[in-house]
């Protein structure tokens, strides 16, 4: 009579080792808190995954415990170690610290637990399959693509729950001399779960961040080793989670469906699961209705924008907590001193379903941090973002530092800051006009003059005003020797002499005439202090040239 036994082994005549066996490699860790990242080596990182990664790595450091990083490359062609080493930077750059990590120096991995990449846990995946089939829990399934279509087919139209299960699978209840025939002359099958449940039947568990769920158990026989031989996420999850030591899996919504079958795969393998915790997505509001910030239609989707737009990595995340806890933006206010990174977070407190991710409310926090921070700084992280991604402007930047500086400057740290940066970018719209150069490609784009400002109109009063202009002047005398000049060309000084008198234009007029000769932009930095900055020889030349 042929055994169960027997079959395993034909399958997986290598595996010797036993899950006990793995088990003693891997002992559970002296803190037993745990949570990891574990990404696809896609190279693309949407905000989504820093936001999740930090919530790992801030659960898990908080009491002590460990945060590590295991690529999940088994449905992966594309070249995996240049993706990881981008990923790990990424999450440095965030100064989201981990522990144990795959691709060291020589490429070996870093901590215990290892290996950190699942395409090189092959034989512990194998291990798990073994039991499995041993223990006649998973059979081996020869069920063709055309065979699954033909079911997916009638399923779909009788309305039948969709998937392979009862007498759906054709291997399911096979006898063992019939796989072992089967085996005998065709190797190409995948490994099925054969689920202990049946249809209908509703299981109640927990998970931290959505609390108590009642839904329905899983009755599919889902395949565990693909016929590639590698295993599906369902078995790597429970193989890597277990052995690595992880409390507490924090992952994407996604998931949450899966997590019926993941309880199942458990307790067959006789195993405590973990503590599920189910990240929402973050919305974006479009059109009124919310949705998920999507990787193909939202730019602000991929961490890369953020970068070459000048936000700083800060911003992102105290934004980032104020969506995992709206409590944080209070914290702060009583908080000064503290760092965003003394923040506690709780994980039952997160949002349950989504979370809106409001560009705009990011904006106006890296506005005010802005607001806050030297001038020096501000060119110097300018500066590094416009080097990285704006050589051009990064080179014009270093021409004059002193004249980049003092026009940065402008209202800055006074009672009337207008706040004029919001990212670190904003050295494009409000520095650049500074330089002559820049100001001369800026001609052809800028606003029309107001009707009334001709050439002929302004040549006089631009004569007149240069021969007068006297940059040692308090603000107040400037603009009182201004209005006096304007004055004799009939520019009334407000609305009510406009209307009453002979004049030609207002002081509207006027103001709008310097601010696009000097600037090429009718919303400028206050006029009096562009003029200290630019010095008269290069206020003469931008006025007259109209
Ligand atoms: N590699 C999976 C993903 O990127 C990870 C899910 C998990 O964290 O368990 O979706």
């Amino acid at each position: 009579m042929i055994t169960r036994k027997e079959i395993a082994d034909i399958i997986f005549p290598d595996v010797k080792e036993t899950i006990q066996d793995l088990e003693k490699k891997y002992p559970p860790r002296a803190n037993p808190i745990c949570s990891r990242y574990a990404p696809s080596p896609t190279g693309f990182v949407h905000i989504w995954n820093i936001y999740a990664a930090f919530i790992e790595q801030k659960f898990a450091k908080q009491p002590g415990g460990t945060f590590f990083l295991r690529i999940e490359d088994t449905d992966q062609k594309r070249e995996v170690e240049w993706a990881v080493n981008k990923i790990i930077s990424w999450l440095k750059y965030f100064g989201i610290q981990i522990d144990e990590w795959p691709i060291g120096e020589n490429n070996s991995d870093i901590g215990n637990y290892w290996p950190y990449t699942q395409s090189h846990r092959k034989d512990i995946y194998n291990v798990f399959a073994k039991y499995l089939l041993e223990n006649g829990l998973a059979y081996p399934c020869w069920m063709t693509p055309e065979e699954l279509e033909v079911i997916r087919e009638q399923q779909t139209k009788t309305k039948v729950t969709p998937g392979i299960y009862g007498n759906y699978s054709v291997w399911r209840n096979k006898t063992l001399e019939e796989i072992m025939a089967q085996l005998q002359v065709n190797k190409d099958f995948v490994i099925r779960f054969r689920s202990p449940s049946e249809m209908g039947k509703r299981i109640v568990f927990e998970d931290v961040i959505k609390g108590k769920i009642e839904t329905m158990d899983n009755c599919n026989d889902i395949v565990l080793i693909k016929s590639d031989d590698l295993p599906t996420y369902h078995l790597a999850h429970i193989a890597d989670d277990y052995l690595m030591r992880v409390s507490h899996v924090i992952r994407g919504e996604e998931r949450f469906a899966s997590v019926p079958l993941h309880l199942q795969l458990f307790k067959s393998f006789n195993l405590p699961a973990p503590q599920y915790c189910h990240v929402a997505p973050l919305l974006k509001l479009d059109n009124g209705n919310k949705r998920k910030l999507s990787k193909r239609h939202d730019p602000e989707a991929d961490i890369l924008f953020f970068f070459e737009n000048g936000y700083a990595t800060q911003w992102i995340i105290e934004y980032l907590l104020t969506i995992i806890d709206p409590w944080f933006e209070e914290w702060q206010k009583i908080n000064p001193d503290k760092s965003y990174l003394d923040f506690e977070i709780h994980l039952e407190k997160m949002p349950k379903s989504g979370a809106l991710f409001d560009l705009v409310k990011l904006q106006s926090v890296n506005n005010n941090y802005i607001s806050r921070i030297s001038t020096d700084e501000l060119y110097e992280q300018s500066l590094n973002r416009a080097l990285k991604y704006r050589p051009e402007l990064a080179k014009l930047m270093q021409t004059d530092i002193p004249y980049v500086k003092a026009a940065m400057n402008i209202e800055r740290h006074t009672t009337k800051d207008p706040k004029r940066f919001t990212t670190y970018a904003d050295v494009e719209t409000q520095v650049k006009f500074f330089f002559d150069d820049e100001r001369t490609k800026l001609q052809n784009s800028k606003p029309a003059l107001p009707e009334i400002c001709t050439a002929e109109v302004m040549k006089p009063f631009v004569d007149e005003y240069g021969q007068a202009i006297d940059l040692s002047m308090s603000v107040e005398e400037w603009f009182a020797q201004l209005k006096e000049i304007w004055k004799k060309y009939g520019f009334a000084a407000n609305n009510a002499e406009f209307k009453e008198w002979w004049y030609i234009g207002k002081t509207w007029d006027l103001a709008m005439f310097l601010r696009i000769q000097l600037c090429c932009a009718a919303q400028t930095p206050d006029l009096y202090s562009v003029m200290q900055v630019m010095g008269k020889e290069r206020i003469m030349k931008r006025l007259s040239n109209i």
